[in-house]
This record gives C-alpha cells, structure tokens and sequence, in this order.
C-alpha cells in the first residue's frame, strides 16, 4: 500500500524523518543496528520464510481448504490479443522472479523453508464464451472467476500462481491472476503488469526480451530479514501501545457468528460524489494532513458511531518494502500496524485529525516490528485468528496507471468480488484521478448486504457533515441520511390517534354498569361482583371518602389483597377524584411509611385483615367494608379532571428509597384507550394475575372494566401452582391474560392444553420474550394470539407492543412498534438518533409519559427530558435505561439495561437501591450486589 509514501504536511514529522531516511539512495538502516543491506543468501535454492510468510503459512494450516489468503486480480483486456505471446510473457515473468517459483516445505524437523525451483509450470486456462448469449456470458465469466479465483493452492508443491484467460468476444478478454498471497502483494501486481506488458511487447514485435532475473530476489530478502534484530525500543512502543485487554470491536451485527469465523466475505463499493472527493482532498491539505489520516478519521468516527465504543483499534498493511532494491520485487511484503485512538470526550473533528495523524506517524516509525513478534510479546487471546489485535481494517490506495501493452491491447483493471473476508469489516479507499471510492469489504457470517448499503449512505453523509464544518464535535457529525432519519423520527413515529372524549377513567366504567348492571364485573373465589354492585359500593365509598374531607388529586393509600374490596377502592377512590396508591399487604412497614408520607397520604384505606399493619400510622384508618355499605345520601361526586392523578405506584429507586410515580387520568385514558384499537378481541374474561402494586395489573384492573368485560381475580400465590392456574382458565373461560414470559412457559409446559382452550389473547411483558417461548405457544395453542408489552411505569404500562408470529419464533422477539399517541426514539448518548440495526437507548414520547417522580425534582429532570423532536410545548421523552435497535422494518428489539436495574419474578429492582440499604448498616463501607438465577427458586 502507497499511504506511506505520501507526503502532505508531514513537515518535521517522523513520517517524513522516515521517508527521507528511505530515499537515501542505498538506505539500509532499517534497525537501530548498523546493517548491511540485502545480499545473495548463502544457499541457492532454500532460504526461510519471512516473518509475513510464516503468518500466512500457519493461517492457512489452520484453516487448510479455506481460500482467504488467495490474491486475485482480474483485468480486461480490449483488442487484439496474442495468446500465446501472453503465455510466453508469463513463462518470462516466471523465470524472471524466484518467488513465482518457489513452494514452502516442512522438513522432517518440523525446519520449515521456502524451496526455489528451478522451474515451474504455468497454470493458464482458456474459456471461450463467444457462443453464448450475452447475459449468460457476463454471468458464466463471473462464475468462471470466482472458481479459479477460490481453488485453494498446494503452498508446498506450487505452482502458487494460475492465470484463467476468459475470452468474452473477439477483442475482449478478462484475465484473472490469481497467487497465493504469500508470493504476492498488491504493489506487487504492479510489477506483475509492468513486466508482463514489456515481455508481451517485446514478444508482438518479436523480439523475445531476455529475461534478466535481478541478483537479489524475495528469498534474500526473506533471509536478511530474519537475521535482524528485533528493535526493543520498537517493541517496547507497542507493548507500551497494546498491552493490556484489548477492547473487541462490538459492531452491531445481523448474525452472531457461532465458532470460529469462515473467512466468507464480500464487498460494496461506492464511488463518492466527485465534488466531495475533492472537498476531502482539500480539507486534508487545509487540516495539515493526508487524505489517509482524513479518511480514516472518518471510519474511526463511524465505527464509533456505531459501537459506541471509544478505543478503537483498526489495522492497516504498510509495506515492508524499505530498500530501492525491493520495489521492484514480487512478493509478501506487507506488514500491519495497528492504530489506536481514543474517542473520549467529543472532541471536534479537526482536534481528532491531529491525534490521529499524530498516531499515524508514530505507528509508522516504528512499523519495522514485524506484527508477529508484536503479536508474540503481548500474546492475546485470540491468537489463532487472522486479526488477534484487532477486527476492523483500513486501505486507502491510489490506483495506479496500467502500462500499455501496446498499441492494440488496453488493459483496465476490473474490481473482482473474491467472495472472501480476512477480516470483520475492511474500509478501502481507491482514488483514481481526484475521484474517490469507498469499499467496504464485509464479513457475510455476520453482516447482511443491506447493512452495508446503510452504512455507505453513513459514511457519505457523515464525509459531508465533516467537508462542511470540521470543527463540529464528532457525537453531531450526521451519519443519517435525510430519508433515514425521516423514517425514524417521523413515519415510523406517526402513531396519532383521536383520544376519547372523556375527562377521566371512570366514565368509560360507568357507561357499561349503566348498560349491564347484572354482568359479572368481578370474580373472586368462585363469587361475583356484578357492574350494577361495583358501581353502587364504590359510589358509597366515594362519597365516604369526600366526607372524610379527601380533596381533589389527593393520594389514598389502599392497601387489599386480591379481593373484591381491591377493585371497589380503586374505583371509590378515583370516583372521590383521589389518586389510589397501592399497597401490597406483604410490604415491609418503612417502606409502606415511606411510600404515605412521601405522597402526603392522610387517608388510608384498608380490609379489616390488614388493619393492624397501620396501627402506628399517623393518616385516617378506613375500612373499605365499612364506606362501600354505608348507604349513600345522594352527594354529588366531583367532575375528576383529566390532569388528575389516577393512580401512584412506586418503584425501585437507586438511591436506596423507592420512587412514587403519579400517573394522570389523561395518561390512563391514553393507556387503555390504545387497546380497543391494537386488539383483534376485547376482554371477555380477564385473569389478572400481577399484583396491584405494580403497573402491570392496571391492564387487567382497567380494560375489561372500560369495555365490559370481567376481571377474574385468582387466590393469593396461584403463580406457584401452574395446575390451580390452568383450572382457574378452564373454569372461568378466561379469554385474555398478561403475565411475564416465564409463568406462561411453565404454564405451556405443564398444563393440559384443553384447559387453556378458552384463551384467545395472550399478552406477555416486564421482561424479553423468548423464541422457545413463541415456538412452545404456537405448538400448544395455535388459536390463541400472543403479544409482546413492552414499557415503564413511568410512561404508563405499554409503550410498544407486537403481535408475536410463528415465524418469529427463531432469534430475538421483537418488541413491536409504538403503540397509539406514543413515539419511540432510539438514541445515543448526545440524543442523536441512531440507525436502524444500531443500539442505542429507548425514549419514549407521547400522551402516555407521566409528568415525573413525586417529590425528586432532580431525578424527574434527569429522566424526563425536553422532547427535541416535538413542536408541542413543554413536551417531554421518558428516558427508559432500556438498550434497544429498530429494525430495518421498523420493529423495535429489546436488548437488555444500560443501568443496574434488573427484573427478579417481574419486580422491577435497581441493584443500587439494595446497596445503599446495606451501605447504612453499621460496619459496612463496602457492598456489591449482583442478581443471580438460582437453581432451586422458582424462575416467575
Ligand atoms: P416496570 O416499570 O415495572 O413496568 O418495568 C419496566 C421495565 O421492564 C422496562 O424498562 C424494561 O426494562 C422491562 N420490560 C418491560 N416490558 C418488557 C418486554 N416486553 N421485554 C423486555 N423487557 C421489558
Ligand atoms: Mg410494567
């Protein structure tokens, strides 16, 4: 590769100190040691491998049929073309170069050396296509490339070089090269051209040239090489640069790769518009530097872009190439170093130019460390691949003129998909009169060809953002193009709908107890609570409520188990326009003191069972019994707002004390109003089975009661008797049920599926879904429909959902799309939204986010942030700590927590809220606390 020879800028630099010392004519300092420059080796026809040599050769013993290292060129060749004068220049070309002769033996010692033949066949193969038609020619051509290009070479008897001769019409020829790379580079292939174009001219004139070999050839070089010492200074410059746990690229992928990677590759390339090639050209010169550094910059911005990560390691090949004398010899010459940066605290473009310019040069003055010995002194893990160091590469190549081979003979050089990828991602760029190409060469075990495509739109958009102001921090660089970013932020976002007209949730209610007073509303322990019932006592209890002065918007406590009194207080206290505040009886005392005084509750209501958890409590004790009998006398109920609060649940907070979180009417309306139109069935009969203390029971408490349906309310612990539960289904004729995604598989494993035949609607949610799980539903009860919730507490239970299809039952289930009045962006840390198929972090927007926790202003500040992307006022994101990535179709995949909090049997917990806890234990300074599934304890 050519970077190293370029020159922009490098005034002083250590990179020019370089050059100049390499173009002393004769130059043989390459070591700090005095050398003698290359001489004939001491045997003729032996000499061992250079240290390039010996990389590929163990590479290619790991992976024995597999084609990575071979080297393919394919040209094609316009006008009169003598065959056999072009085999002849090959036969010249071979007897010119000893590395076209050579081969690598092993002896019986396990010596491994590289044998020079004093001759080698030529492998040259002739295909005439002319009889076929056109299009079967172009593809048959290809075929017939990637065939000869692929076939695996014997590096230990040769011939390591065959030449495939495609003849597509009378003047047209492509001419595949295809070597091992362990006799060849890319600067070699000029000199492949060179040579050949002068031996094929000499041979049309007639005149055959006589082959000249050069004294000194590749297996001299190979031997000098291994008689130098290594430099410790360089060596110690790596160490100091690469020692340590190195950070592994974590691009986003399509595919995990299982095992070890298989080399299969193929590349994109895309030329960049000529007016931006020569801004990039312009700016590079502007900023004191090289397209190389420029570019690369770039790439090192895109994958961080991409990764999120900061320290980032690419490779790159840098000739070995040191002396006059070995610029004009084939072979393996290439070396890599590799280039570390550091992306920390967003700097402007401009100011990372410099850093990596600066790592540039450095790494380039101390590139004569053979990578094998640095990848021997640091001794990484992943030694047996291609790439232990690192998993991205980058070219940048100047295209070189093609020599004439002639008057009537053009030769062009044609870009050639060898189907092959050393490594994960490989950027090259080609310029070619002031034009430039961006190629990305890929790994197909991991990504999918649309990736790619997406990612050459970023780069170009991201070039663009960089040529228009270089001082932009590089988080604000655009890497979306328009139509991307439209797609995110609006099409896949424009979930508007009509909310209903109502002012709060209980009219919804009362509209159906009016309607059907003697439906079932309510089932507990084989009893019912009828509409026209529910509706009268949680009347009285309003109205007690009001006279036992409850003001509007006020929290009640409620604390009841699964009973019909729960029920009749969450609508008696919404109905006195009080926002419930659930209490789950098996809470522990501070945190119940905490949760009332926190929300400045003077009221708690409660059964006669639970009384004595309040005997200490300051607020007003009332028994949910007592109010709903007492017979009401006709007071007016209060017109509940909409920008009440309906409900307050508390969850888990990190700084030792939990959080209450008030949601508003509006935000309930929003909530279960979203289900009449998202569900194919509404709730006929409902299990719920959450407890009311989280808000994964507000569907079960509110939907079927809005729309007619029943709640059916099981005994205390059912989750641990999977036969009780499918009994309950079979006996209530359940239809609909939400529960998280592990009771239901237990559920699936162990119940007769008869006894679920009533379900219809399925909604699982708190935690990721599993394809196991989806395969096992469709297996047991194909006619029932399975959803996948998705959301936090503080944007009102559901934000996404999605209805789960068997052909999803393989990977990740996805979470679905936003649901009504709801938008979900996926962003990075500076709220740039990211591509599809990158993770990022999930905020939701719409009428379900809560206006914020009670009473934590700082926490409400950090969580709910102003919406950057909405016109309405004062309108706000939730930012959820959930990791997510949209897909290219616009499903949204959950990918687990940027944070510490973690689920245990659906209960939301942030490990730090724990730790503070024990931290005020006396004696404790130190504590860590880790969530582990345990064997013997039931997984709900
Ligand atoms: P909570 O506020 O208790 O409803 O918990 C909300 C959190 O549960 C979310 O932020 C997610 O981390 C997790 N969660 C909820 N639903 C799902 C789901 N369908 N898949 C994966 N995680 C979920
Ligand atoms: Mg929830």
């Amino acid at each position: 590769m050519e970077t190293n020879k370029k020159r922009g800028g490098a005034k002083n630099s250590l990179l020019k100190r370089w050059l100049d010392k390499k173009n002393k004519k004769g130059s043989q300092q390459v070591t700090g040691n005095q050398t003698p420059g290359i001489r004939k080796r001491p045997e003729a026809n032996k000499a061992p491998l250079s240290y390039g040599q010996q990389r590929l050769w163990f590479l290619q013993q790991l992976n024995p049929d597999n084609p990575f290292y071979n080297y393919a060129e394919n040209y094609l060749l316009e006008g009169a073309l003598d065959k056999q004068h072009l085999a002849d220049a090959f036969q010249d070309l071979i007897k010119q170069h000893e590395i076209l002769r050579t081969c690598f033996v092993q002896d019986d010692n396990s010596q491994l050396s590289q044998h020079i033949q004093p001759s080698m066949p030529l492998l040259m193969e002739f295909f005439d296509l002319c009889n076929i038609s056109e299009e079967e020619r172009t593809h048959k051509a290809g075929q017939i490339a990637f065939q000869e290009a692929e076939k695996p070479f014997d590096l230990e008897k040769g011939p390591l070089m065959r030449v495939a001769l495609i003849k597509l019409a009378n003047h047209r020829h492509l001419m595949l090269i295809c070597m091992h790379h362990i006799i060849t580079d890319k600067w070699s292939m000029r000199i492949v051209r060179k040579d050949l174009s002068q031996f094929y001219t000499a041979r049309s004139k007639g005149q055959a040239l006589s082959v000249n070999p050069p004294t000194v050839q590749y297996a001299d070089f190979a031997y000098w090489q291994r008689k130098q010492e290594v430099s410790q200074k360089e060596l110690a410059y790596w160490k100091n640069k690469l020692e340590g746990s190195l950070p592994v690229l974590n691009l986003p992928v399509d595919r995990q790769r299982n095992g070890n990677p298989d080399y299969k590759g193929a590349y994109l390339p895309q030329s960049l518009p000529f007016d931006l090639s020569v801004a990039l050209k312009a700016l590079s010169k502007q900023l004191g530097t090289t397209p190389f550094v420029l570019l690369l910059t770039a790439y090192k911005i895109l994958l961080h872009r991409y990764s999120g990560q900061i320290d980032l390691l690419i490779g790159t090949p840098i000739t070995d190439r040191d002396q006059r004398v070995l610029e004009e010899m084939i072979g393996f010459f290439n070396n890599t170093v590799v280039l570390r940066s550091d992306l920390s605290g967003d700097p402007p473009f401009s100011s990372l130019v410099q850093q990596v310019r600066q790592t540039t040069l450095d790494a380039f003055s101390h590139k004569n460390t053979p990578f094998e010995e640095i990848v021997r002194s640091l001794k990484p893990e992943r030694y047996t691949s291609s790439n232990p160091l690192f998993q991205a590469m980058f070219l940048y190549h100047k295209v070189p003129e093609s020599p004439s081979f002639g008057p009537t003979l053009q030769i062009s050089h044609q870009p050639f998909d060898l189907g092959v990828a050393k490594f994960d991602l490989t950027l090259y760029i080609s310029e070619e009169d002031d034009q430039l190409k961006a190629i990305f060469e890929y790994a197909t075990d991991l990504f999918e060809r649309s990736t790619i495509e997406q990612m050459q739109g970023h780069l170009q958009t991201l070039l663009q953002g960089i040529v228009k102001d270089p001082n932009t921090p590089i988080s604000q660089i655009p890497i979306l193009t328009e139509p991307e970013r439209k797609k995110l932020i609006s099409d896949w976002n424009n979930t508007a709908t009509t909310l209903p007209d109502a002012s709060n949730i209980q009219g919804f209610f009362k509209q159906h107890a009016q309607q059907q007073p003697e439906a079932p509303a309510v089932i507990c322990q084989g009893e019912v609570l009828t509409y026209g019932q529910l509706d009268e006592q949680s009347d009285c209890l309003a109205i007690q409520l009001r006279k036992a002065g409850l003001s509007q918007n006020q929290g009640v406590g409620l604390c009841a188990g699964r009973s019909f009194d729960m029920i009749i207080g969450i609508w008696g206290i919404l109905k006195a326009g009080g926002a419930y505040i659930p209490i789950d009886p098996e809470y522990p005392t501070d945190r119940i003191r905490f949760m009332l005084k926190d929300a400045k509750a003077s009221i708690i209501l409660t059964e006669a069972r639970y009384r004595e958890l309040f005997s200490d409590q300051q607020a007003e004790l009332l028994l949910i019994q007592d109010l709903a009998n007492t017979p009401s006398d006709n007071v007016e109920l209060p017109n509940v707002a909409i920008d009440h609060h309906a409900y307050i649940i508390y969850t888990s907070g990190s700084t030792g004390l939990p959080k209450g979180v008030p949601v508003t009417h509006r935000n309930l309306i929003h909530s279960t109003a979203a289900r009449f139109d998202f569900y194919p069935n509404q709730p006929g009969r409902f299990l719920l089975l959450s407890s009311f203390a989280f808000d994964s029971s507000v569907v079960g408490l509110f939907w079927p009661l809005c729309t007619g349906g029943a709640i059916v309310l099981p005994p205390k612990r059912i989750e641990q008797d999977v036969d009780q539960l499918a009994g309950l289904i079979a006996e209530h004729e359940v239809t609909h049920t939400l529960m998280l995604p592990s009771l239901y598989r237990l559920l699936l494993q162990y119940a007769a599926a008869e006894q679920l035949a009533s379900l219809n609607t399925v909604m699982v949610a708190g935690e990721a879904c599993s394809a196991v799980l989806c395969g096992l539903h469709f297996e047991t009860l194909p006619q029932a429909d399975l959803f996948n919730e998705y959301g936090p507490t503080e944007a009102s239970v559901w934000c996404t959902a999605h209805q789960i299809q068997p052909e999803d039952a393989v990977g990740s289930i996805p979470i679905g799309r936003p649901i009504a009045n709801t938008q979900i962006y996926i962003l990075d840390q500076h709220l740039q939204a990211v591509p599809a198929g990158i993770s990022g972090e999930l905020y939701v927007g719409g009428i379900g986010v809560t206006q914020g926790y009670l009473n934590r202003p700082d926490l409400t500040e950090e969580r709910f942030i102003p919406d950057p992307f909405s016109q309405a006022a004062g309108a706000k994101l939730y930012k959820t700590g959930d990791l997510a990535r949209y897909r290219s179709d616009g499903l949204i995949d959950f990918l687990g927590r940027a944070d510490h909090q973690v689920k245990i049997r659906g209960y939301r917990i942030e490990l730090d809220e724990i730790r503070e806890r024990i931290l005020q234990q006396d004696g404790i300074s130190e504590a860590v606390v880790v969530a582990r599934a345990e064997a013997n304890h039931p997984k709900f």
